[in-house]
């Protein structure tokens, strides 16, 4: 059987760095990119989907880089209006993002599943690599706290991550499955990159779907994962919060055991080289110590390289 190249697991800013990169260092026709849905979520009547539009926006070269998410040089004409209407003021979206939102929306009108609208939306972008989202039935994250249950989006940005975590609800997870493929593209790939993600509400929505980490633990020496955590702390949004919330230490080495039956190499920090040994001792996964802070494309490419060379 021939080898498929590249799939990537992903969730939205940490992921589209590392995707740019990639998309550099190899031809990107070579990457398969699964990509977390739980974030999704309807407003205004239209089908919002925050990581996948990342990712569609970095690759299609749109992505507005400042902010790490929605199209560069956009206005908020619509949205000053629409909030008026809803009388709601905590989600922003671009004109021109709403576009994308409008036309997703008009498609599952007429029948059309997530994975059909994706392949649309990245054909008409120009967009060479296949863009999957992880399912094509409704799944939502949602966050018990003491105020309420609230989506993760409302969460992240209207509560700013500051209520406290009860509980992570993957509301959807018995009804949903894999897109039809991805289990064979997980079986067929040549390598498996786990990309710097929030590693429960990013990557663990994605690992919630059926048989989806008992195939990865199948394959694990080609599967290789980077750290979303540098120093005890993340480089952005709450997966510290989360970790906690799960019990894990919020370190390389507890996103480390969060994986550990799923990833054979480990991409650490070069400012955590200190774990590399207890990792490698504690739970046999190679680990290999990188600049992986992607502050700039140079530094993007350098690290997609690095992943390739493994
Ligand atoms: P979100 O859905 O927009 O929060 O995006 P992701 O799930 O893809 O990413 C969030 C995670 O990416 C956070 O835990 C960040 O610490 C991590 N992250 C973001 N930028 C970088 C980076 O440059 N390097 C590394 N190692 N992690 C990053």
């Amino acid at each position: 059987m021939t080898k498929e190249p590249y799939l990537i697991l992903a969730g939205g800013v940490g992921a589209a760095k590392l995707i740019e990169g990639l998309a550099y260092a190899t031809n990107p026709k070579n990457l398969k990119i699964i990509i977390n849905t739980g974030d999704d979520i309807e407003l205004f009547g239209l089908q919002i989907c925050p990581d996948l539009d990342i990712i569609t926006y970095t690759l299609a070269n749109l992505v507005d880089k400042k902010k790490g998410w929605g199209f560069k040089d956009d206005t908020f004409n619509c949205l000053s209006i629409l909030k008026k209407y809803y009388n709601f003021n905590w989600f922003n979206a671009g004109d021109k993002d709403l576009a994308t939102h409008i036309y997703r929306t008009d498609l599952f009108k007429k029948g059309l599943k997530k994975s059909e609208i994706t392949k649309q939306i990245c054909q008409k972008l120009g967009i060479k690599s296949e863009l999957i989202p992880m399912c094509d039935e409704p799944f939502e994250t949602l966050i018990k706290t003491p105020q309420g249950i609230m989506h993760f989006e409302e969460f992240y940005i209207k509560n700013q991550c500051k209520a406290e975590i009860i509980d992570v609800i993957f509301k959807g997870k018995n009804t949903a499955k894999p897109v039809d493929g991805i289990l064979k593209h997980i079986l067929n790939a040549n390598k498996i990159i786990i990309c710097p993600s929030n590693p429960i509400v990013s990557i663990g929505t994605i690992l919630s779907l059926p048989r989806i980490r008992e195939t990865l633990e199948k394959v694990k020496e080609k599967v290789m994962a980077i750290s979303p955590i540098i120093k005890g702390k993340t480089v952005k949004g709450p997966a510290d919060k989360l970790m906690k919330w799960k019990g894990l230490e919020v370190s390389c080495f507890g996103v480390a055991q969060y994986y550990k039956d799923i990833i054979k190499h480990y991409i650490i920090d070069i400012r955590d080289c200190k774990y590399k040994p207890i990792i490698e001792k504690k739970l046999d996964i190679i680990t290999y110590c990188h600049d992986t802070l992607m502050t700039d494309l140079e530094k993007k490419i350098d690290l997609a390289k690095f992943l390739l060379s493994l």
